[in-house]
């Protein structure tokens, strides 16, 4: 891929934009000032017309390939270039593109942006690179008459092209002043419920503040903007100054659970540590993208352990990252998390959440670790002193952090994140663990190995070791207790262990009260439905042996949410009762589907989504108002519970009506058809029906979705398959296309996930049904 910066260095763009969303078009003069390096330059300019270009204030000749705009006859040295262009909105939530709600019957539209990775250039001609950093300022002119709100994160200091963002539309919103002085407003649009940014406010202040104090240098803007976008394919962009959000990852509405509010929580801190780690230093070039998003996956927990301690927000770390990142780092064919980057659309595939995100960010905890807090901030300060609207490589980040680190930073780094995978290690030898094929001898360096969840590694332990710990488990630390579960779960998926052994194992837990323990079970049970058919014997004795598991359990719980619960009964609860809905607890669904009532906002929060899945489980009739509402009501979260209800019921019939949701972008909005595909696809009811329905609409689902999340398709649906028939239905539709960059990884690693999993459930499926049939072991 040609970088264009090595023609031109921007220094400044003046932007003079019209922008008019009824005729759908965007278009103005640009100028940009800056250093010509050669007699010809080149733009990134997607698909304008572009009427006339000016250097410095002359004529010039220049072609338009609709990709690329050349210019030539330069004189190298100082120059002003001047392109009027006028180009088109997108729909598809990248560049400067459309995004509609409905708000007292009326359509209301917005226009909003995504510049990163690579989009700002199908909105404005300019070097779109991450190291062409330059000063914006940007004037945006509305039709006549238009009474819109123009959000815009200029003028700016030096910074990349993918930062820049506007929005413009009917927003409402409240401002409020932190600590620092910083002010805050957070916009959401009209039809959400205006209280409903106040948490988020109090979040972004609070982190703007634990940032100001551990980082060592200020928050460099005197506003941070978040707002709320109907339409938004990622859940979050850290554009400086202006962050944009996902609805359902920014508001928390009167109704919504404790579990939003976290992940509201995480999400705002993990944008804002960007607005250093990012915007302030930013990245070369896209194969350092980690740099950006391990650091601010870690940072995130940091702010808000600091913020709300009693949300215990490290356990989500250790049961969700950190498994994530094990799982998805065990497969042949699995990235690093430094990785090159040639073609464009391979930028898109880079984001691969397991690893650069989670991956990176437990890396990245090892080393905080490992120097100390106090430390890390030391190094962390000289960076940003040193970089501040610079870029940079990983390798300067290590530089900084090794002064105050009695340990080579940059040697253990390295290793870990230029090569993929993880050791197992038994009895002090190390290979790679991969969960199919060989396990290659490992050398990666490690620091001292502990059984905590310190340390990219896997401990293989000796039967007698692993019962021995059992024996203690109450005296272990909670992080002992979850490492011991899960590196007993992935070593049982290989020839290390078996299986079989799973089963007895959950059963000595069903008196557990500790939500981060319960949450390593239920990966385990889930993980062992693949040796069980559909509707099978060995199906329905598996869900009498689940439903057993969880029976105490919810007993001690009850199944609503009470006032005085704590975190983790809310925690526990929702897991015991998604078990015993995989069970099909007849008696408990019914007890819950009594529960109902059609005003939502009624319901017991907590129990809210529990109550609508059981409702539609026992009364499929339901389904006709269930639609209703999901197209009526704003607040995104009960908008969510209603679609993954519709998925989960029993009722084929209205299970095929729901499908026809996929071809309803104006119902289930683009940004949340890949959720109701890959549920629906998970409900064995209807697997072959929606897989077939993906075959043939390929194109469309292609065109609605944005290239960053294609891939999405292949992953996950390599994660649920469990059968010879289906992985060679997998392998017909998904190999010819695996020629394209942009699903390339995601069909190799779903090919060697399947393999995996189909080789397994070969070896072991006999030793589970065995133990089964005596009673699981109960
Ligand atoms: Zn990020």
């Amino acid at each position: 891929m040609e970088r264009l910066i090595k023609y031109f260095v921007p220094e400044k763009y003046i932007l003079d934009l019209e922008v008019d969303k009824f005729k759908k078009t965007i278009g103005g003069v640009v100028k940009v000032s800056g250093e010509a390096v050669s007699d010809t330059i080149k733009f990134h300019a997607i698909d304008f017309e572009i009427s006339k270009v000016l250097v410095n204030g002359i004529p010039c000749e220049f072609k338009n390939d609709k990709k690329i705009l050349e210019i030539s006859g330069l004189e190298p040295g100082a120059a002003e270039i001047e392109v009027s262009y006028n180009g088109t909105l997108n729909e598809n939530m990248q560049g400067a593109y459309l995004s509609t709600y409905e708000y007292e019957g009326k359509t209301e539209t917005i226009v909003a942006t995504q510049f990163e990775s690579h989009y700002a250039r199908e909105a404005f001609p300019c070097i779109d690179e991450p190291e062409a950093k330059a000063e914006f300022d940007v004037k945006i002119s509305l039709p006549e008459g238009s009474d819109d709100l123009v959000l815009v994160n200029t003028p700016s200091p030096r910074m990349s092209t993918y930062l820049l963002a506007w929005a413009i539309g009917h927003f409402h919103g409240k401002t409020i002043k932190n600590k620092h002085g910083v002010e805050i407003t957070t916009y959401a649009a009209l039809n959400q419920d205006i209280d409903s940014v106040d948490f988020a406010n109090e979040i972004a202040a609070k982190s703007l503040e634990f940032y100001d104090d551990n980082f060592g240098v200020k928050y460099p803007l005197d506003k941070c903007i978040q707002v709320a976008l109907p339409d938004f394919e990622a859940g979050a962009m850290e554009n400086w100054g202006l962050v944009t959000y996902r609805e359902s990852m920014l508001l928390v509405p009167k109704s919504a659970t404790l579990g939003t509010k976290k992940s509201v929580a995480l999400t705002v801190a993990h944008e804002l540590s960007h607005q250093w780690f990012g915007d302030l230093v930013t990245m070369k070039w896209w194969d350092d993208l980690w740099l950006n998003e391990s650091f601010a996956s870690v940072m995130e927990y940091y702010a808000v352990d600091a913020i709300f301690p009693e949300y215990k927000i490290w356990e989500g770390f250790f049961t969700g990252d950190c498994l994530a990142a094990l799982r998805r780092d065990s497969i042949d064919g699995v990235q690093s998390v430094h990785q090159d980057v040639n073609d464009p659309e391979e930028i898109a595939t880079l984001f691969d959440g397991a690893i650069v995100y989670a991956k990176g960010a437990r890396l990245m905890l090892m080393v905080i670790r490992a120097m100390g807090w106090d430390n890390f901030c030391k190094g962390i300060k000289e960076y940003f002193e040193e970089f501040k609207y610079k870029n940079t490589v990983g390798d300067d980040l290590w530089r900084a952090l090794n002064k105050y680190a009695d340990f080579d930073v940059k040697e253990l780094m390295h290793t870990f994140i230029d090569k993929p995978g993880y050791p197992v290690i038994s009895d002090g030898k190390q290979k790679r663990f991969l969960l199919d094929g060989e396990m290659p001898e490992s050398s990666w360096p490690l620091p001292k190995i502990m059984e905590d969840m310190s340390g990219h590694y896997i401990l293989n332990l000796s039967d007698k070791e692993f019962e021995d710990r059992l024996a203690r488990f109450d005296d272990l630390s909670l992080e002992e207790k979850l490492r011991l579960l899960i590196d007993r779960d992935l070593v049982s998926k290989t020839e290390l262990s078996s299986s079989a052994s799973l089963l007895p194992l959950v059963f000595k837990f069903r008196e557990e009260m500790s939500a981060a323990v319960w949450s390593i079970i239920l990966t385990i049970v889930s993980g062992l439905k693949i040796f069980f058919e559909y509707d099978s014997v060995e199906e329905k004795k598996y869900k009498e042996f689940v439903k057993d598991l969880v029976a105490s359990g919810i007993s001690k719980v009850g199944l609503v949410a009470k006032k005085d619960d704590d975190e983790n009964i809310l925690r526990l609860r929702s897991i015991l009762l998604a078990l015993d809905f995989y069970a099909e607890n007849e008696t408990n669904l019914k007890k819950l589907a009594d529960l109902y009532d059609s005003d939502y906002e009624k319901l017991n929060a907590e129990t809210r989504s529990d109550i609508l899945d059981a409702k539609i489980y026992v009364e499929p009739d339901i389904l006709t108002e269930y639609l209703e509402a999901y197209k009526n009501i704003a607040d995104p979260e009960i908008k969510y519970d209603l679609l993954l209800a519709m998925t989960l019921m029993k009722d084929k019939t209205g299970l095929l009506k729901v499908m026809k949701l996929l071809e309803q972008p104006e119902v289930v909005k683009p940004q949340d058809q890949f959720h109701l595909f890959i549920y629906l696809y998970r409900n064995p009811r209807v697997k072959t029906e929606v897989f077939e329905w993906l075959t043939t609409h390929w194109e469309y689902v292609k065109k609605m979705s944005g290239d960053k999340s294609l891939d999405n398709y292949p992953r996950y649906i390599a994660g649920t398959i469990k059968t010879k028939e289906d992985f060679d239905e997998y392998l017909k539709f998904f190999e010819p296309l695996s020629s394209e960059p942009a699903l390339a990884r995601a069909v190799e690693m779903g090919k060697n996930e399947i393999n995996a999993r189909l080789k397994l459930i070969e070896s072991d499926k006999d030793a589970v049904t065995a133990i089964l049939n005596k009673n699981g072991a109960r």
